[in-house]
């Protein structure tokens, strides 16, 4: 028998970064949007005394060569909090782009917790599930939520979020992913007086309950896009270059380097999407909110 779980990839609508914590963290106020860009986790169980198999196949925009199949994947990490050493077979089939700002190493992990959960029919309540998910890392209990919800703490304490909209994106994933710590690093040097309180998503939240997109697009905001851009400059020509082709408004997705773009509509997305396809490899659309993670079939 095998349980196979679809988990989105994130944006950060809203990301307010204070100063680092003694533990080393940042603290954030963020508002994460599911997409509909998913990866697709299949757990079974493997013979008694074998070891964790993985693997990893991916679109192809998505470089699977560049995911470990070794004990550091995120999927086999969450397996070994929960398994009491019984061994597992995993397959990923990603969509999400790797190390490219939205997650989906974090969706991996939750898929992989609640494809253990249903495999040995365990139906853990939602909070001991989210109390796992936040052991494996910041983004991990949000792919288990989905739809639209406020993080704070390391971006691990998840609150849904009341949204009107159905939100176009158009996505565009670069070919080399860019390390978060490295993005939070640069952060801390460009920003060494940062203040310890992370901005808060008020005219976001706002906006998400309108519905309305322009609103919307104007109170779009990532403390980590000045970093990323200082690091990667090219994505900040993508996003003049996005924006010049009708997308309201462009934006680093976190740490980045994927650009996402909000557009008016689905007409306006597609319109967007065949502009940027003449100059760049990948381009994708993708509309949110969209489910937290989820058992297919
Ligand atoms: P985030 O936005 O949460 O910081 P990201 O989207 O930038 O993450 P991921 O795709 O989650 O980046 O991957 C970050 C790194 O984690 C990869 O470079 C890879 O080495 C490692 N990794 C471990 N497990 C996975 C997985 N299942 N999928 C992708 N990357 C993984």
């Amino acid at each position: 028998m095998s349980v196979t779980v679809r988990a989105a990839a994130k944006l950060n609508l809203h990301l307010g970064v204070g100063a680092p914590r003694e533990d080393g963290f940042h603290p954030l106020d963020t508002v994460y949007q599911a997409i509909s860009l998913y990866d697709d986790v299949t757990v079974s169980e493997a013979p008694a005394g074998s070891a964790d198999e993985l693997v990893v196949t991916g679109s192809s925009h998505v470089d699977a060569a560049g995911v470990p199949t070794d004990a550091t994947n995120i999927a086999l990490r969450a397996l070994a909090e929960v398994a009491c050493g019984s061994a597992h077979a995993v397959q990923i089939a990603k969509q999400v782009p790797v190390a490219g700002g939205m997650a989906g190493g974090s969706a991996d992990g939750a898929a992989a917790l609640l494809a253990h959960d249903r495999l040995h029919d365990l139906r853990q309540p939602d909070d001991l599930l989210l109390a796992q998910a936040a052991r494996l890392g910041s983004d991990v209990p949000f792919s288990l939520v989905g739809g639209t919800a406020r993080g704070r703490g390391r971006g691990e304490v998840v609150e849904p979020i009341v949204d009107h909209g159905t939100w176009w994106w158009v996505v565009v994933p670069a070919a080399v992913g860019l390390s978060t710590p490295e993005v939070y690093r640069h952060f801390d040097r460009l920003h060494p007086d940062a203040p310890a309180q992370p901005a808060e998503p008020t005219e976001l939240l706002a906006a998400l309950a309108t519905g309305e997109p322009v609103r919307l697009a104007r109170a779009l905001h990532n403390d980590l896009q000045e970093p990323a851009i200082d690091l990667r400059p090219e994505l900040g020509d993508l996003i003049e270059r996005g924006e010049a082709e009708g997308a309201l408004r462009g934006m680093v997705s976190g740490s980045g380097p994927t650009c996402v773009f909000l557009c008016d509509s689905q007409e306006g997305s597609t319109e967007v999407l065949t502009a940027l396809s003449a100059s760049y490899d990948v381009v994708l659309t993708a509309v949110g909110p969209v489910a937290g993670a989820h058992l297919l079939g």
